[in-house]
């Protein structure tokens, strides 16, 4: 049936759905070949790959279906409607901020808000424990996904440089590097130079020339608001219209609240509360795509006679071993203007510190991000994180414009203490909330005290005053973890939970290390992957 209440957007391609009378289902009793649970990056690209391999698909989202030209604002506080805002519990010796700024919520999930900073993972992330003795391997290796990035990066067209100096890729991006930089990242790489480091224009999910009805940048600077123009990639917007094209449904403002289970032990579909009303939905198979925190939430939340401890949780290690990564933001002050809210906020980094050097008395490394900010933002990190009150916070807000940052995102390695477990309180769905246990270990300890080292001095090169440090973290990973044996994780290398054969996971949860790098593309092709695996083994009419 046909959805009248399409959205209008001003690009050709994208005929978007917005309904609320579920009496309208594609499906209603029927039931889909597959069901993903949260539209996000990895939920969006699974959509869009299982419905062109011709599979009956609905994905159920949490919250609504944005248009960019009406929903996004170029206004901080409206953009705190992108973010997950429901009630998160946070505990441990490092307890871990859940506000408004940590995963999305809506069809495009983080990628609507993200900053658009796109890497790939380097060989030796998947290889820590052979290589440094720590943490575990993953079941795949870079190459397994080398064709995935090649197709991510080509499908939303990345801009990044001729030349990148770090890792197994080393360009050229499909797209030419977006220029002008910024003053931040001009600044950063006369710092780097100053000091030996090399730098390089950052690899961007955000166009530097139009691109499927979408126009290039306008370095606006409002990327974590949403660009409202269309020139940063997000799964709502390049993915999502695409696989509804091919006949896929989405199902918006729909809180999945339990994985259905069958007597045979498989999963039957799902259940969700849409406007106070439950519904299920049948389905062949089962992907949970909902961010590190609501998916193992999800999994435990579903325990029933056959699952007692949770679905796919016979290792016990559902919501264990999460991993932020460190991001403390370095900032200094200059002399002269940076203005640090202009232009895309990343456009210069560094990997020279990427890889384990024994020299430095802990393993793994990080990556250095010149980072634009916006005034709230950065009178919230530094008051909440760097402690500045009442008459220093306002002297540093007035300077605001002479103000750059350094950010680290550094490698964290997975401990089993730091979980997601359900707390004995209660949403208004009658789910428990989740509660989130974190604690930096001696080597993450280590790490950031070497990245902030860095990141000042690089600063200090270009002439920068070194000001404060926010003790920030970002881009949660972990708690369903892939591997080989099922003792030791949740799923395999296709995302296929060890214990329930149709049930699958994805997105941020399946990550065994977190890596130095910014995460996404490395979800997105984890997703591409394994819908792949799944159009695969639909085909042959087995999940065995
Ligand atoms: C401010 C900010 C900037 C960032 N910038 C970058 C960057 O520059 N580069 C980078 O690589 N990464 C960046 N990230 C991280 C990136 O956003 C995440 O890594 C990525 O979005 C995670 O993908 P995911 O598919 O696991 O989850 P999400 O993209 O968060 O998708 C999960 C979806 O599931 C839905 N959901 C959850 N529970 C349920 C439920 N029970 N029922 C139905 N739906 C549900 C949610 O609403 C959401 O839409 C940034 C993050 C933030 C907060
Ligand atoms: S800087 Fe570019 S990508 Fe960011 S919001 Fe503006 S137009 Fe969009």
């Amino acid at each position: 049936m046909e959805y009248k209440t399409s959205v209008k957007h001003n690009y050709d391609h994208y005929k978007g759905h917005r309904y609320d009378n579920l009496d309208h289902r594609k499906y209603g009793d029927k039931e889909a070949d597959v069901c993903i649970i949260g539209v996000g990056a990895a939920g969006g690209v699974l959509l869009y790959e299982l419905a062109n391999a011709g599979l009956d698909v609905v994905g159920i989202e949490a919250g609504p279906f944005w248009d960019p030209q009406t929903d996004f604002a170029s206004d901080e506080l409206h953009a705190y409607s992108l973010n997950w805002q429901d009630t998160r519990l946070s505990t441990g010796n490092d307890p871990l901020k859940f506000g408004p700024n940590n995963s999305g919520r809506g069809v495009g999930g983080g990628t609507t808000h993200f900053t658009g900073v796109f890497y790939r993972f380097h060989e030796s992330d998947f290889r820590v424990k052979s290589t440094d003795g720590v943490a575990e391997d993953w079941p795949i290796s870079y190459q397994d996904l080398a064709p995935y990035y090649d197709k991510i990066e080509n499908d939303i067209k990345v801009s990044g440089p001729k030349h990148f100096p770090w890792g197994a890729f080393n360009g050229p991006y499909p797209y030419p590097e977006r220029e002008p930089i910024s003053a931040m990242a001009q600044v950063f790489r006369e710092g780097c130079e100053n000091l030996g480091i090399r730098s390089s224009t950052t690899p961007l999910a955000i166009l530097s020339a139009p691109f499927d009805g979408r126009p290039p940048c306008t370095n606006r600077g409002f990327c974590n608001e949403g660009c409202l123009p269309n020139a940063k990639f997000s799964t709502l917007i390049q993915h999502v219209p695409k696989a509804i094209d091919k006949g896929a449904e989405v199902i918006t403002d729909s809180m999945v609240t339990r994985i259905m289970v069958d007597k045979s032990g498989k999963v039957s579909g799902v259940e969700f509360s849409h406007k106070g009303e439950y519904y299920q939905q049948k389905a062949k198979i089962v992907i949970v795509a909902a961010f590190a925190v609501e998916t193992p939430r999800l999994l435990l939340n579903s325990a029933c006679p056959q699952f007692p401890d949770g679905l796919a949780n016979s290792s016990g290690l559902v919501g264990k071993y999460i991993m932020p990564h460190s991001g403390h933001d370095v900032y200094a002050k200059f002399d002269e203007e940076i203005r640090l809210y202009k232009g895309t906020p990343v456009m210069a980094c560094t990997q020279d510190f990427y890889e384990s050097d024994a020299k430095r008395g802990f393993v793994r490394g990080y990556t250095l991000n010149a980072h634009g900010n916006r005034p709230l933002a950065m009178a919230k990190v530094t008051a909440l994180d760097a402690g500045y009150w009442g008459k220093d916070l306002r002297e540093i807000m007035l300077n605001f414009n002479f103000y750059g940052m350094i950010t680290l995102v550094g490698e964290v390695l997975p401990h089993i203490e730091n979980k997601v477990i359900l707390s004995d309180q209660k949403d208004e769905y009658g789910m428990p909330r989740p509660e989130i246990h974190f604690t930096y270990g001696e080597n993450d300890n280590n790490l950031i005290e070497h990245g902030v080292e860095k990141a000042n001095q690089i600063l200090k090169a270009r002439k920068g005053k070194p000001a404060f440090v926010a003790a920030d973290t970002g881009h949660l990973l972990g708690g369903c973890r892939m591997g080989d044996d099922p003792e030791k994780s949740v799923v395999n290398s296709f995302c296929q939970s060890h214990d329930i054969p149709n049930l699958f996971i994805c997105g941020a949860s399946v990550f065994t290390t977190s890596g130095g790098a910014n995460p996404t593309e490395t979800i997105l092709a984890i997703a591409a992957r394994t819908g792949d695996y799944i159009a695969d083994i639909a085909r042959k009419g087995s999940v065995e």
